[in-house]
């Protein structure tokens, strides 16, 4: 299958799943009103962790709130240069409190909120790249980020997730927290340390910025799929998907010879994710 339509319905998959999950609640994107693409954005970023709080689990050899933020500042290179307003919550190692990190985001009326993160869990087989939204205008984002860093990534998709992250749930602005692999997954964990993956991952995240209006919007653009331009697809547990369907695009080939390990089984994070813990 050509690249392109498999990067496409993968996209479309990754669509479908987040309205199922989404039930009534959650409006069609294509129905949404695009967004005025001439009015002056701010991206709030929000590199997760950070001083105290190292992010991850007990004994994890790299930082994740390193990581966070290595990426976060990448990222707001990437969009100062693309004519963004850029906002970090944090800039250094520094422990910031989830409260003023959503204060933030809320301090800026047309402004969306990207939370940076990278997964962890016991299990180290685990792998893959999982996006996270919870209100409905925060979901053409989180499909756009998503469908981007799939593509970009030599990662598995886990999928577009709602989930009630504080970060999420109290933000009155479209936000989203990017999982951006598993630090505790030795191959996932030494592609995070090389400085030219990280900056992929900026680039990535960065064109899911810029793409988000393309789902809202529809057709103008033949990178971003939308339900109207692919069939939609049967629906599929992403925590169940290997990655053999879709990491291969030409985006990535330089990588795609790596051997991966897939798994048939969700991996931890949903029990680092529970209900109660704030963020991922
Ligand atoms: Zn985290």
């Amino acid at each position: 299958m050509p690249t392109s339509i498999c990067r496409l319905s993968l996209f479309a998959v990754s669509l479908l799943v987040v309205l199922l999950e989404c039930g009534s609640s959650c409006a069609a994107p294509a129905r949404r009103s695009s967004e005025n693409s001439s009015s002056p954005i701010t991206v709030v970023i929000d590199a997760g962790h950070g001083g105290h709080d190292r992010g991850g689990i007990p004994g994890q050899k790299v930082a994740e709130k390193d990581m966070n933020l290595d990426v976060a500042q990448r990222l707001r290179n990437v969009l100062a240069a693309s004519g963004y307003r850029v906002i970090m919550t944090r800039d250094s190692d520094v422990f910031v409190p989830l409260p003023t990190r959503v204060a933030i985001a809320n301090s800026y009326r047309n402004a969306i909120f990207v939370c940076i993160h990278f997964n962890s869990t016991q299990r180290m087989g685990a792998s893959g790249i999982e996006t996270y939204f919870y209100s409905r205008d925060s979901l053409p984002l989180a499909s756009a980020i998503h469908y981007f860093v799939v593509g970009g990534a030599p990662s598995a998709n886990r999928g577009v997730r709602r989930r009630g992250y504080y970060v999420l749930r109290r933000t009155n602005v479209p936000a989203v927290l990017v999982e951006c692999g598993f630090l505790t997954n030795p191959t996932e964990a030494a592609y995070a340390q090389t400085a030219s993956y990280r900056q992929k991952l900026a680039e990535e995240i960065a064109a899911g910025v810029r793409g988000r209006n393309s789902v809202t919007g529809g057709l103008s653009t033949t990178r971003v799929a939308t339900s109207e331009t692919v069939p939609l697809q049967p629906y599929i547990d992403q925590t169940k998907v290997t990655s053999s369907d879709h990491r291969r695009s030409k985006r990535s080939h330089k990588k795609s010879t790596r051997r991966k390990k897939s798994s048939s089984k969700p991996a931890g994070s949903e029990a680092r994710s529970a209900p109660g813990d704030p963020e991922g």
